[in-house]
């Protein structure tokens, strides 16, 4: 337990993405999650997201707790609300959120025009409602989450009250909500935070940049990842920054919401198993090969569900695709992403027909089966802030491959024979992040599979990590508090 468990603290996350209401990755995973596990620290949180369509409607008995009569271009209203067992305060602002497609881009797939707008708007709200905006409520930290809500501690900064302090979680580096400087007059900031210690970036506006050098705290996803991003080589124009922030940088490693992500109890699977039971795997691997129209044998079978960019080293599944499929072992992708990557992995499934099957798309359900029935979770990410596929991998039984970067070297033990030998071992890393190392990893576990006393030691170990929020719950209570006495470090 935390040290200071006890005292009970109010925390407002602002997102752009919650679990199960909206989702396009690991953010909504973690802002759905940390609400629940953070209860058990005394830690109540109310989330700020925006007012989407898929979000009002699922939404119950709201009740308006604060108006805007001019917001970025418009009226809007702060609706205070439960759904999904979150506490809600949605920003319904029509002519910001009331659109067809994602939350950040339209049907064709492009971005909106108007983010800077959309989430400067998200990001004003938060720090005011951290000021008092909304009567009966005082949150004492402001909890921000990637660029999209980044400005909530830049307009706490230079406008505040100095009621709350401002913690920023970086997600992914890569996205940084990088604008034009000819936005900056809309945002309704004070010059001086158009500036390098400000959200100035190389002569742009940087939302994440401002969030950088704003927050009293920053949190990346695992201490690998923030190590990292303090380096040239993975700070992405933003290592300086992180390295002038070092003291107030951590980093806590996601958990997973043990409860949606069960497999004794998953309705997803076809047969529930647990580590006892984990011949009953076989049922659902059979339920995939018929799904994927796979042969029985032709090897394990190795999972791919990933969004289908560089990032995530689809490219390097590409170029060794015809390897893994001799080596033997078969392949099962779900992943949606670039055109070039779906296509080519759609003609690697048709080439390598019964032993590669390709579902282009977002499938919660498939993505479910496919951990509790794939022998190994493939992950070969050029980068990983933290990565959760590797942990339902653990908690499914599906043996984790995965590069050793990031939160994917802090989550996962290598098989090395030491760490077989002391039965720790959870899956398989490899480095550097290319094709022949790649293809090496998968030879080592198809090696591991074939001895099957040792392979039931790993996907047993695998299963009984404990991947679950309590330990960064703990970190992030702590951190809340030790901000809030102004003690922290
Ligand atoms: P990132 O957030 O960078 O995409 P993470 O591993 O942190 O990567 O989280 C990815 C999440 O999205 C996981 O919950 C994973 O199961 C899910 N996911 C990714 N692609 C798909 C897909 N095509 N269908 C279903 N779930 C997916």
């Amino acid at each position: 337990m935390g040290a200071n468990v006890g005292q009970m603290i109010d925390v407002l996350s602002v997102t752009p993405e919650v679990f199960p209401l909206i989702k396009t990755g690991g953010l909504g995973d973690v802002a759905g999650a940390l609400p629940g596990a953070l209860a058990a620290q005394d830690v109540r949180v109310r989330t700020l997201v925006p007012g989407y369509r898929t979000i009002l409607k699922t939404l119950r008995q709201g009740r308006v707790a604060a108006k805007f009569d001019m917001l970025f271009g418009g009226s809007g209203r702060l609706i205070a609300g439960r759904a999904a067992g979150l506490e809600l305060l949605v920003l319904d602002a029509p002519h910001l959120f009331d659109r067809a497609g994602g939350p950040y881009s339209g049907a064709d797939g492009q971005d909106f025009d108007d983010n800077w707008a959309r989430f400067g708007a998200l990001g004003l709200v938060g720090a005011q409602i951290g000021g008092g905006l909304v009567e009966g409520y005082n949150p004492q930290i402001v909890h921000a989450h990637d660029w999209q809500g980044a400005l909530a501690p830049v307009y706490m900064r230079y406008g505040g009250n100095g009621a709350a302090k401002s913690v920023l979680s970086v997600h992914n580096l890569a996205f940084q909500g990088q604008f034009s400087a000819d936005v900056f007059s809309g945002l309704g900031l004070p010059q001086a935070a158009f500036s390098l210690e400000g959200m100035e970036f190389y002569g742009g506006v940087g939302f994440l940049k401002g969030g950088l050098t704003s927050a009293d705290a920053i949190v990346t996803v695992s201490p690998t990842y923030a190590r990292e991003i303090t380096r040239t080589e993975a700070g992405m124009g933003l290592d300086g920054v992180l390295r002038s922030r070092l003291d107030d940088l951590y980093g806590f490693v996601n958990g997973i919401d043990t409860g949606v992500w069960d497999p004794a109890t998953d309705a997803a699977l076809e047969a529930q198993f647990s580590p006892a039971l984990i011949k009953k795997r076989e049922i659902n691997r059979q339920a995939l090969e018929a799904r994927f129209s796979l042969e029985a044998d032709g090897g394990p079978l190795i999972a791919v569900i990933s969004r289908l960019t560089e990032q995530k080293g689809i490219d390097l599944l590409l170029d060794t695709a015809d390897q893994i499929v001799g080596l033997p072992a078969r392949l099962i992708v779900l992943g949606s992403g670039e055109a070039t990557f779906e296509k080519g992995l759609l003609a690697v499934a048709a080439k390598h027909a019964g032993r590669v099957g390709v579902k282009i798309g977002y499938d919660e359900g498939l993505a479910h089966l496919m951990q509790g029935g794939a022998d190994a979770i493939l992950i070969p990410s050029r980068f990983e802030p933290c990565g959760l596929t590797q942990l339902y991998g653990l908690r499914y039984g599906a043996v984790p491959i995965v590069a050793r970067v990031g939160g994917l070297n802090d989550t996962i033990i290598d098989a090395n024979i030491a760490a077989v030998n002391a039965g720790v071992a959870t899956g398989v890393q490899f480095w550097p992040v290319n094709g022949p190392s790649l293809l090496e990893a998968v030879a080592r576990m198809v090696q591991l599979y074939k001895q099957p006393a040792i392979w039931r030691k790993l996907v047993r170990r695998g299963m009984k990590t404990d991947v679950s929020w309590r330990r960064s719950a703990e970190a992030y209570a702590d951190l809340y508090r030790a901000l809030i006495k102004g003690k922290t470090n």
